[in-house]
C-alpha cells in the first residue's frame, strides 16, 4: 500500500519546521509547507521513505524522507520533511526543494532513547544508499523533472 504512489514527483518551498532539533543530532530535514503536504494523497503512509532530492538549480542528491505527524496540529496533519545526503555550506530556508519519493523503508517507531532513534537513521540512510544504487533507482536521478524551470510547483506529473 505504501508503494502505490511511488514515484512521486513534487516541488515546494522549504520552510521552518518546529525545531525540534534535527540539525542538532546532525541530521536536518528540510519541511515543505502545510501547502504543498496537502496536495500529497491523503492516504499516502507515514513512515522514512528514500529518493532523490535538488535544491534550486543545484545538484540531484540521494535522500530520506519522513512521512509523520504535525505535532502543532494535535498530529491530525502529516508534515514531510527531507534530509538530503549531502554537506551544504548554507541553511536554504524559502529556495525550492525538488523530490521524487522512490521507495519505502519503514514506518514510524518511536524509540527508547536519542542514541536508538540516532542509529535507526544512520541505517535509513545506509539503507537509502543501497537503494539508490540500483540501475533501476539511478535512472530517475536523471529524470526531467529535475530540469524543469525553478517556482513552478508541480505535483506528480
Ligand atoms: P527546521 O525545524 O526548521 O526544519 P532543522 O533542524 O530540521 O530545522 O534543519 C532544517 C534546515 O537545515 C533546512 O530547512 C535547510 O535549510 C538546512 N539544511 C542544511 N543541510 C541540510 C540537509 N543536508 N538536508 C536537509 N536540510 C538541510
Ligand atoms: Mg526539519
Amino acid at each position: 500500500a505504501a508503494m502505490r504512489h511511488l514515484p512521486y514527483f513534487c516541488r515546494g518551498e522549504v520552510v521552518k519546521g518546529f525545531g525540534r532539533g534535527s540539525k542538532e543530532l546532525g541530521i536536518p530535514t528540510a519541511n515543505f509547507s502545510e501547502q504543498v503536504v496537502e496536495s500529497f494523497p491523503s492516504d499516502i503512509s507515514t513512515g522514512i521513505y528514500y529518493g532523490w532530492a535538488c535544491v534550486g538549480n543545484g545538484d540531484v542528491h540521494k535522500m530520506v524522507l519522513s512521512i509523520g505527524w504535525n505535532p502543532f496540529y494535535k498530529n491530525i496533519k502529516k508534515s514531510v520533511e527531507t534530509h538530503i545526503i549531502h554537506t551544504f555550506k548554507e541553511d536554504f530556508y524559502g529556495e525550492i526543494l525538488s523530490i521524487v519519493i522512490i521507495g519505502y523503508i519503514r514506518p514510524e517507531k518511536n524509540f527508547d532513547s536519542l542514541e536508538a532513534l540516532i542509529s535507526a537513521i544512520q541505517e535509513d540512510i545506509e539503507e537509502a544508499k543501497r537503494q539508490l544504487d540500483l540501475p533501476e533507482h539511478l535512472k530517475l536521478k536523471e529524470d526531467n523533472f529535475f530540469h524543469l524551470p525553478e517556482g513552478k510547483i508541480v505535483n506528480n506529473h
